[in-house]
């Protein structure tokens, strides 16, 4: 059988950009359900609502990630720099009221070098979240046939409950995101 895994800690700061509603409490209960496959408690600060400029507040919106590979964006770096009293380790989501990129999509994980960040948009599904955290835990997509799995390259279109492979969490567990 095998050992048991001590928990690991990934502390998330939620921020959201501009007047929206967002539900919180069903996003978090989404990720922590997923990420205690992989006995990893997410510990969510309280939540911030941004003071933004208005020019700052239409430059971000919709929230461009263009293809939401290994570059961040114009947009994604504007953002990234609203960490606040996030530290170093800690990853900052942005909820955002649209994001849109080459493909659609609820949200991405590129960010600037060592800036821990995800944006996300505030009326797709609640496990979008940990689809992206998952990313900046160093996993890749399966592909989008596995209906199953937190992976799943679409994971907008799958189902609750959303599954991690043992060879995933192994992976993602080693991230020094976590402690
Ligand atoms: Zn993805």
């Amino acid at each position: 059988m095998a050992r048991p895994r001590r928990i690991k800690t990934l502390n998330v700061h939620i921020k959201i950009i501009g007047r929206q509603n967002v539900a919180i409490n069903n996003i978090i209960s989404a990720t922590n359900e997923i990420f205690a496959q992989a006995n990893i408690a997410v510990q969510f600060a309280p939540v911030e609502q941004l003071n933004l400029s208005q020019d700052e507040l239409e430059f971000l919106e919709p929230m461009d990630v263009g293809a939401c590979r290994r570059k961040p964006s114009e947009d994604q770096i504007q953002i990234s720099t609203n960490r606040n009293n996030a530290g170093v380790k800690d990853v900052v989501v942005y909820i955002c009221e649209t994001v849109m990129g080459n493909v659609s999509l609820g949200g991405c994980a590129t960010h600037p070098r060592g800036v821990p960040m995800v944006v996300m948009a505030s009326q797709t599904v609640n496990s979008v979240l940990a689809h992206e955290l998952a990313h900046l835990l160093k996993l890749d997509h399966c592909g989008h046939d596995l209906f199953n799995r937190l992976m799943n390259s679409s994971v907008d279109d799958v189902p609750p409950p959303l599954v991690l492979t043992e060879s995933e969490i192994r992976d993602m567990r080693r991230s020094s995101l976590l402690s």
